[in-house]
């Protein structure tokens, strides 16, 4: 007889975790008892002999429900305590402020066979769930993930799942807390666009039915409201659109399983096994040539977003249409968040939905859909949400008092620090709506409030644009506290954020490319090689590139106008300029004219920006003219590159300017404007990106190597653009490194609060040793 008490850190919570753990025990005729401690750590105390012991310790590993992940777990041999059953012990209360908050998961693939077994009474059920799957997160009104904290305790367990969730041999119903059936759970209804209830008996076939007829619905999900349409018909997207205000951003497509996405988009192994995994998110897969889908849903893309059907309700929605695959795009009004409430829907989705798909589970957090798209052969996050927050990250060394990373404008995440954990919120999107301000107050105080902190021992950390919504809150948040405020630089956060999320520590060289942040002097920054250490809050910013000149926010919207910007720097004549440009009416040669003048006049900041410069391309190459949303120049332009051939581009220099060496660039868009009319699009678009990659690489060996680097790291939306990345990593790898890209953390501004909260490690007076 030998006894183990072990320790697991993890996704331990809210997965079924404990009632496996008993089941194992009693499987294998040990005594012991399992239980919550610190929340988010499971204590398991077991007893026997010793080969069942070593039995039981590889079931922990190889048997565990689906979405549980054991981080660590420490292993220590006792003396046995005579036991004589096995137990899950109450959790303890006095730490559950420590507790994980589980993230949603899919609907696991036990649950979807019951709603689809004509004999099994949870069949057809749109909210079924077990102790490994379905909402958490977003219905949680506070930790510990029991029923009462949610917003399932609006139905009670009747006497048949009572009785599953008291059965101990119930694997996946033995104590999971959400689970419902048809006769106790959440009920569904079809609601016309004056919100009356339509006379059906099955709201679900029925919304099925107006999809394929080409009507556009809002369906209530697990984290908020989706809209949902048809992505075959033409006329039905272009519909979409013009009642979504929305002319050009793409839209995802949810499919019943990766069987009928593969009929959209090339899709690997791997890529199928992401898709169908507890997170479920949006990947970005090339497209198939023969795709059935409109041209309109990614309109000049390369790429389609796509995700399977994650909850029951999805799934048996797509189940009865025709296409088995439909637009699922966020049920939000444009610049607001997407709707989580009746009321919401009602306000702003009765100008975009024929019908709303509805019930009547409180959602408690919006959390909207992660997406993630491949650069080299690495997954990376565009916006980490659903499946993935609030989960949090763990750092190397422990904080001494709590940080709170308040993020960008755009994109917004914020992420809040303690002991040696990050938590990274859902994605709250872009701040500059007061709704969604207010949101952002909600979702800090509730992560404080579950966390058990005090306001008050809080340091604060901001960007330092001083226009910043996210920076202003965080000085409110300061003052009504009275909490530290520290100002972290934007691309020094993006950089510490790539370091931490790959835990590396030392001399690291980052490189930081992206639209716009703040720098030190003043000037917008977006093409940056900074040489920090992890272990002490200095860094150097020892090259970038050459500026273009900025005259308001206009010249980032209608792009033609950085052309004028850019030629004007390097001297052409207004006349060369228009010949370039070529206007189509006297207007817009009138307010190019303006721009012009405003140079020449030196009103213009200087900004060292990679999306300006690309915008810059993607104009000249006719690509793209007008920004609509966010990144889209430079995403049209790499969806053309792909088609094209590269060619390293050789006209760029270097030179210093007051001690930082700058990458002169304007050969080889010069030679973009030479070659437009004799080489294809395409290549010319590729041969560009590649050799801006590739000559930032080369700044980086010029200027930060003789720093003794241990590392290089990049960071900052632009990174993930294919076509740079594979000139920054062949250059590099000429002098035998590589860039590390971020693996958990979106590279561009979502991922800038954790970085804001990694680099306070860096702060002795914040850390303990
Ligand atoms: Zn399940
Ligand atoms: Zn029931």
């Amino acid at each position: 007889m030998i006894a183990a008490r072990l320790i697991i850190i993890g996704i331990v919570q809210g997965v079924g975790f404990r009632p496996f753990v008993d089941r194992a025990m009693r499987r294998l005729g040990l005594k012991g008892y399992v239980k919550n401690v610190g929340g988010s750590e499971v204590e398991v105390f077991v007893e026997g002999n010793e080969e069942n012991i070593y039995e039981f310790l590889s079931i922990l590993y190889n048997e565990k429900p689906p979405p549980a992940e054991i981080e660590e777990a420490f292993l220590e041999l006792t003396h046995p305590q005579g036991l004589q059953n096995t137990q899950i012990q109450r959790s303890e209360t006095s730490r559950v402020t420590g507790s994980m908050i589980p993230p949603d998961f899919a609907v696991c693939k036990d649950c979807l066979a019951e709603i689809l077994d004509p004999s099994n009474h949870r069949y057809m059920y749109p909210f079924n769930s077990c102790a490994w799957c379905g909402p958490r997160f977003s219905m949680m009104y506070t930790v510990p993930y029991d029923r009462e904290n949610t917003s399932m305790r609006d139905f009670a367990l009747c006497e048949s799942c009572l009785k599953e969730y008291s059965d101990h041999e119930n694997v996946r119903r033995y104590h999971a807390q959400g689970i419902s059936c048809p006769r106790d759970g959440p009920s569904l209804a079809l609601l016309d666009n004056d919100f009356n209830p339509l006379n059906t008996d099955n709201p679900i076939v029925e919304a099925a039915k107006l999809i394929d007829e080409g009507s556009i619905i809002a369906v209530k999900g697990i984290g908020g409201y989706h809209i949902a349409a048809s992505a075959t018909m033409d006329d039905v997207v272009l519909k979409l659109r013009r009642r979504k205000n929305r002319p050009a951003k793409p839209f995802a497509i949810m499919g019943l399983d990766t069987s009928i996405l593969k009929l959209l988009v090339y899709l690997s192994e791997e890529d199928g096994k992401l898709l169908s995994s507890p997170q479920a998110p949006i990947l970005l897969l090339p497209k198939r040539e023969d795709t059935p889908v409109s041209k309109y849903v990614s309109p000049g893309l390369s790429h389609e977003g796509v995700f399977i059907a994650y909850t029951p309700l999805h799934f048996l929605l797509l189940m009865h249409t025709k296409d088995k695959f439909s637009i699922m795009t966020s049920g939000n009004s444009a610049g607001s968040p997407m709707c989580t409430t009746e009321e919401c829907a009602k306000s702003k989705l009765r100008s975009i939905a024929d019908y709303f798909l509805v019930h009547n589970r409180v959602i408690v957090n919006r959390v909207d859909d992660s997406v993630i798209r491949k650069t080299g052969d690495q997954y990376v996050f565009l916006r980490r949400s659903r499946g993935y927050a609030p989960r949090w990250i763990r750092l190397k060394k422990s904080l001494r008092s709590p940080v709170l990373g308040m993020g960008g404008d755009l994109s917004n995440t914020f992420a809040l620090g303690f002991d040696d954990k990050v938590v990274i919120s859902q994605y709250i999107g872009d701040i500059e709506d007061p709704e969604t301000q207010g949101e952002l107050l909600n979702y800090i105080d509730f992560l404080v409030r579950v966390y058990g902190l005090n306001y008050s021992d809080i340091t604060v950390i901001v960007d330092k644009h001083k226009a910043y919504h996210s920076r202003k809150i965080g000085f409110d948040i300061a003052r009504k506290h009275g909490c530290r405020i520290v100002e972290v630089q934007h691309h020094y956060a993006h950089l510490f954020s790539t370091a931490i999320d790959n835990e590396l520590e030392g001399r690291i060289a980052g490189i930081a490319l992206d639209g716009l942040g703040w720098g030190d002097d003043e000037s917008v920054w977006g093409g940056e090689v900074i040489v920090f250490n992890t272990m002490d809050n200095s860094y150097e910013r020892v090259a970038s590139i050459e500026w273009v000149p900025l005259t308001s926010d206009r010249d980032t919207i209608s792009i033609k106008r950085l052309v004028t910007l850019y030629l004007a720097k390097n001297k052409w004549s207004f006349e060369e300029i228009m010949k370039i440009l070529k206007p189509e009416n006297e207007r817009e040669v009138m307010e190019h004219r303006l721009v012009y003048a405003a140079f020449n006049q030196g009103r213009y900041v200087k900004a060292s920006s990679t999306g300006r410069v690309i915008d810059v391309v993607a104009a000249l190459l006719g690509v793209s003219h007008l920004r609509t949303y966010d990144g889209e120049p430079a995403i049209k332009l790499e969806a053309v590159a792909f088609k094209g051939v590269k060619k390293l581009l050789e006209n760029v220099s270097f030179k210093q300017v007051n001690g930082l060496l700058v990458l002169d660039y304007h050969g080889i868009i010069n030679e973009v404007i030479e070659k437009r009319e004799v080489l294809d699009t395409p290549s010319l678009a590729r041969s560009f990106l590649y050799s801006y990659g590739y000559y930032i690489g080369e700044l980086v060996v010029r200027s930060a190597l003789k720093y003794k680097i241990d590392y290089v790291v990049a960071g900052g939306g632009a990174v993930v653009n294919e076509h740079i990345y594979q000139g920054l990593k062949e250059r590099l790898r000429l002098e035998g490194l590589k860039p590390y890209l971020p693996r958990r953390i979106p590279a561009g501004d979502g991922g800038l609060s954790f970085g804001q909260v990694a680099s306070a490690i860096a702060f002795r007076t914040l850390t303990r040793d």
